[in-house]
């Protein structure tokens, strides 16, 4: 029987760090993933350009993140995004800061990221076992001594002891990349709370029939707002997507945790889409007077093409009553107004959104009250810790997620050594 000192369940970011930085201090660690490859999700992360992570501040960092700041003060103090930009670099992986703070890797490949991850691990000394599924934790006393694992390449159950394990399964979106929610069963079979999980990030379903003739139109630069019971609760600025069953894009993903808790207390919710955010009501009014003056012997949909995309004229005729062939000099005040309104305020009306499978991110997991936020360790059972996105943690798109999957693992690797010393 072998017997470690760390286990480390899971090789994503949250995993690789915790069993490479647990190796790097000299700890015999192994890790264990259940897909034949390690990184699966995050070699798809940042749309295969891995945003992981960015520049701004702590303190503003810690806003895109949905109640859990004061948990991750401490881990992000310790490692923060400067810390994981100069670990990257050392590594030999060059990096680049886009709009917005957010950092990539300079070949925009996401494999390029894993591979690194993989390497650093192999030369800390980690083992890393692929293809194996964690299927229970073993525990003694309130102490975990190991795992209990199937090994599907070689068609056989195997236990692994160690002084301490580490969990960083991941939550339960994307499932086909192996996050399936493992870790909440292995803490929920020990006690530990799980705050319910539901998507974050995550696109929207519209009422609306017309959405799918707009599938694929992106809009750039919309001012996008949640209407909850008719009462404006948030918004976001930048691009907005048509998918085949309604919205995506970094505005409504931004948005979509207002979103998802709104439906789930059945409450009715509407996104607002201003595609003239830089015009204010009088300003707009005055461009629109302008467009139909010059305009008065063309039809309303020539003026409409220097307003919309072709794909949304239709749409605005439709929705605004006013004929597209009408000729501009025909357009009243009061149908002025109207197309006006519209622009500011394109509204649709939300049915639900898209499964949690689809989600970037999941929202919930093991409560944070049961965990050590200056350890990452479990407050139940002796040493177990988690990291990454089985706890309940989740933030806005822009790299937030990387790094706090690669601030708790740090931590969790870091402390499980301390631990196995002690
Ligand atoms: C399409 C997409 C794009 C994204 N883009 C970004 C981005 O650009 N920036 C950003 O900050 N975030 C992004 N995210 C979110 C980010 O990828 C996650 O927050 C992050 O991967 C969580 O890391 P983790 O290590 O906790 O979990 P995961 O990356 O999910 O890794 C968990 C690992 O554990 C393994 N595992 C699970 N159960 C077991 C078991 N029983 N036995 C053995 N192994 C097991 C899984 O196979 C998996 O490899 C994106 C997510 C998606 C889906």
């Amino acid at each position: 029987m072998q017997k470690y000192d760390i286990i480390v369940i899971g090789g994503g970011p949250a995993g690789l760090m915790a069993a490479g930085r647990a190796a790097e201090l000299g700890a015999k660690t192994i890790l264990i993933e259940k897909n034949n490859r390690i990184g699966r999700k995050l070699s798809i992360t940042g749309k295969g350009r891995c945003n992981f992570t960015n520049t701004l501040e702590l303190a503003d960092f810690l806003k895109h993140f949905n109640n859990q700041g004061r948990f991750l003060r401490n881990p992000f103090s310790s490692f923060f995004s400067n810390d994981l930009i100069d670990f990257f670099n050392n590594l030999g992986l060059d990096t680049v800061i886009e709009r917005g703070g957010r950092v990539f890797p300079k070949s925009e490949k996401a494999l390029d990221v894993v591979d690194v991850l993989k390497k650093w691990c192999y030369k800390s000394g980690a083992e890393i076992k692929s293809n194996c599924e964690v299927k229970q934790l073993i525990i003694n006393n309130d102490k975990v001594d190991g795992i209990k694992v199937y090994n599907k390449t070689e068609n056989r159950s195997i236990q692994y002891f160690s002084k301490v394990v580490i969990v960083a399964t991941g939550g339960v979106s994307y499932p086909r990349t192996g996050s399936t929610g493992d870790g909440y069963r292995f803490a929920k079979s020990i006690g530990h709370k799980i705050i319910p999980v539901r998507p974050s990030l995550v696109p929207l379903e519209v009422e609306q029939e017309f959405c799918m003739k707009l599938n694929e139109l992106n809009l750039k630069n919309v001012l996008v707002s949640v209407w909850v019971n008719n009462k404006k609760e948030k918004d976001a600025f930048g691009e907005l997507t048509f998918t085949e069953f309604g919205i995506s894009g970094p505005t409504i993903l931004t948005l979509s945790q207002t979103v998802v808790d709104a439906l789930n207390n059945n409450n009715k919710v509407k996104i607002n889409i201003d595609l003239k955010p830089a015009l204010d009501n009088n300003k707009l009014d005055t461009r629109l007077l302008r467009e139909l003056n010059n305009n008065g012997k063309n039809h309303f949909r020539e003026i409409l093409k220097s307003l919309l995309p072709s794909k949304l004229i239709p749409i605005c005729s439709e929705l605004t009553g006013i004929p597209a062939d009408k000729l501009c000099n025909q357009i009243s005040s009061k149908e002025r107004k109207k197309l006006r309104v519209w622009l500011k305020e394109f509204s649709l009306d939300i049915k639900s959104a898209r499964p949690i499978s689809e989600a970037i991110v999941t929202a919930g997991g093991v409560d944070l009250k049961e965990v050590d936020k200056k350890t990452m360790s479990s407050k139940l059972v002796n040493n177990l810790f988690f990291a990454g996105e089985v706890l309940d943690i989740d933030a806005d798109t822009g790299g937030y997620n990387l790094q706090a999957a690669f601030s708790t693992g740090r931590m969790a690797g870091e402390e499980a050594v301390k631990q196995c010393e002690s």
